[in-house]
């Protein structure tokens, strides 16, 4: 008898119909003889609402006031795990739902983007014990003041795998609205392929680099805690993708695939004084405000002068600019450019460690067509660049085709 932690994502539990779905997925798993735990996020698109009415009473600035945004956006999973367990009991399946304060899921006190530190398996243990079907919401825990929290968006992963590597599991299935993790994002390219297997590392980078099919913790996770991981649809019966060690992957590849994300702005400073300290001056007061800085470029310049262009969350860009305007005295730029309108596309790969063809196939292949790269940056097994975000597209496209990752 194996244990298997089932996660469902919003479009898998979207309506009483695809909750239905999803029972019946955990009837089939328990058919074969296994035990299984369920973790859920809400039915799509409610914590985006959720957000939006939180956002339309508050600025969000006080850690008062992100703790209440916590209570409101943590309820949607509230609901969902309810039906399920409803549905299950429908089914003559024994079922309960725990919420994060019950089983507790104990995380630390960034309300809105909280660490989980540790779960108590044992209530989890105890119910499986008793022949039930625990439900547990995703996205969220508690602090050690009992207040509810939540993980950042996407975070349901990350409370599935927590949850298989606190119940030692012996699988997490990651139910969502694709067959697996593809060479890209197939909505954008119809012709990405399914990887069978995808090592951790290159998981854990398509991730960071925006590949929403898995939150980043939720693969750093896998990582450190050895769960095996699978990212399959709950619509079809295709076999989905296998998280494994490096060694693992049969198929040596040396580009992984292509992620992209649109949640950075771009911010220039021009005719910045080109002096020892400058990056020190600009990025300080940035990081006092807990700005997180992503991509840089700086140049030299002749007469003295350079311009600094760097990239920060869209939703940092606001009280970025307001910094850099308090800073102006002592950085004395001339003009400060602000673009939200940018997007960072990103190839993957081992194989850019050790061929450099790769890295200049990216540029090539962008400079026919006529795309303009505003800054650069690269680590051993990747190269993102930051376009407009009208050509994200076909800057997607292009390079899954120069790549040659077609199916
Ligand atoms: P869920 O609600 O099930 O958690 P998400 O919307 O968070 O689902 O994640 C699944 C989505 O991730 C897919 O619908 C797809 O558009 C997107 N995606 C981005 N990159 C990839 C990729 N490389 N492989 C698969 N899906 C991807
Ligand atoms: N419901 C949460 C969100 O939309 C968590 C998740 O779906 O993983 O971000
Ligand atoms: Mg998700």
């Amino acid at each position: 008898m194996a244990l298997i932690v089932q996660k469902f994502g919003g479009t898998s539990v979207a309506g009483p119909e695809r909750i239905r779905n999803a029972a019946m997925r955990v009837k089939s798993e328990l058919d074969k003889g296994n035990q299984v735990a369920v973790v859920l996020s809400a039915m799509s698109g409610v914590t985006d609402e959720l957000v939006g009415h939180a956002r339309e009473l508050s600025s969000l600035k006080t850690p008062e006031a992100l703790a209440e945004y916590d209570t409101v956006v943590a309820s949607g999973e509230q609901v969902t795990v309810g039906l399920l367990a409803l549905a299950l009991q429908e089914m003559g399946i024994k079922s309960r739902s725990f919420l994060s304060w019950q089983v507790k899921i104990k995380t630390d006190e960034t309300h809105g983007k909280a660490r989980i530190e540790e779960i108590d398996a044992h209530i989890i243990e105890e119910s499986l014990a008793r022949g039930e079907v625990p439900v547990i919401p995703g996205f969220q825990g508690v602090t050690a003041e009992g207040r509810v929290t939540t993980l950042g968006r996407g975070g349901s992963d990350t409370s599935g795998v927590a949850l298989a590597a606190a119940l030692k599991a012996d699988r997490c299935d990651i139910y969502t609205d694709v067959e697996g993790v593809y060479t890209t994002d197939p909505r954008i390219v119809t012709k990405a392929r399914k990887l069978n297997k995808i090592a951790y590392e290159e998981m854990l980078e398509m991730a960071s680099l925006g590949a929403k099919v898995l939150q980043t913790r939720s693969v750093e996770m896998a990582m450190k805690y050895k769960v095996r991981v699978q990212v399959l649809s709950s619509f079809t019966d295709a076999p989905g993708t296998l998280l494994v060690d490096e060694e693992e992957v049969m198929e040596r590849r040396l580009i992984t695939g292509i992620a992209y994300t649109k949640t950075d702005a771009r911010i220039t400073l021009a005719g910045v004084a080109d002096r020892p300290g400058i990056a020190a001056s600009v990025f300080g007061p940035l990081a006092d405000a807990e700005i997180n800085v992503d991509m840089i470029v700086q140049n030299v310049s002749a007469d003295g002068t350079t311009d600094i262009t760097f990239t920060v969350a869209k939703t940092d860009l606001a009280r970025a600019e307001d910094c850099l305007k308090k800073a102006q005295a002592e950085l004395k730029y001339k003009k400060m450019i602000t673009d939200p309108n940018v997007a960072k596309v990103s190839v993957v790969g081992v194989g850019l460690k050790s061929h450099a063809g790769l890295a200049q196939k990216m540029f090539q292949t962008l400079a026919e067509k006529n795309i303009n790269i505003l800054v650069i940056s690269t680590s051993e097994i990747k190269i993102s660049v930051l376009i407009a975000e009208e050509y994200m597209e076909l800057a997607i496209r292009s390079l899954h085709t120069a790549y040659g990752l077609e199916g």
